[in-house]
């Protein structure tokens, strides 16, 4: 795909949506970095339910090792996988106030080194609660690039370090949601929408549907 017409694309999205943000529910840094936690191979919407319970009656690391670990998992058992997350949860709770002052910190090196804490969710924390240009690539962005020709990949570093280098600065920021959303909602998985798709025409993928 070619500069002028990657170009084209983010430029549609954003016209479309000119300000994406993360579908999860969250007020503070602290709180992004729960949801997304919890959020591995659950839903978004599963995941708020859940937190609306939580956040307010916990929403620190604080408060969270104070709930210890039982309290803390009847708030979150409707979530897959949340005996581990709760465990994770929790250790990385204990990190956060014993080493960064109950604070989440803002670097790269330092959110790996909590638990649970991959280069993906590290990446949504920096962009979403930090500001900072990263793209965290989950399956629809992977999806979205390979379909469209955007940035090909035969895995997800791959696809992160092409959007990196080829995403024109202007949509950096934003990239990594507008993706996933059109990932979500139009350039689904099994049937993609491409009839009512507002990028088809510069979409390069051979197999267009619906
Ligand atoms: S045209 Fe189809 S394949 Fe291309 S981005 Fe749109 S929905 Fe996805």
């Amino acid at each position: 795909m070619n500069a002028e017409k990657r170009h084209q694309i983010f430029s549609r999205l954003r016209e479309a949506n000119p300000e994406p943000t993360t579908e999860l529910n969250w007020t503070t840094p602290f709180e992004l970095l729960a949801a997304v936690l919890l959020s591995a191979q659950a839903t978004d919407v599963g995941v708020n339910k859940a937190t609306a319970r939580l956040f307010p009656v916990a929403n620190t690391p604080q408060a969270i090792l104070d709930l210890g670990l039982d309290e803390l998992k009847s708030y979150i058992k409707t979530i897959g996988l949340f005996n581990t997350k709760a465990e994770n949860l929790l250790k990385t709770c204990r990190i956060l106030v014993e080493k960064h002052a109950g604070e989440v910190p803002a670097t790269r090196k330092e959110l790996e080194a909590l638990p649970g804490v991959g280069r993906k969710t590290a990446n949504v924390v920096l962009n979403t609660a930090f500001g900072q240009p990263t793209i965290a690539v989950d399956t629809h962005i992977f999806r979205v690039s390979n379909r469209t020709g955007i940035a090909k990949g035969k895995n997800v570093e791959e696809v992160e370090q092409r959007l990196l280098r080829l995403t024109p600065k202007e949509f950096k920021q934003d990239a990594h949601h507008w993706l996933i959303l059109h990932g979500r909602y139009t350039c689904v998985a099994r049937k993609p929408r491409c009839l009512s798709c507002i990028i088809e025409d510069l979409c390069e993928f051979k197999e267009k549907t619906e």
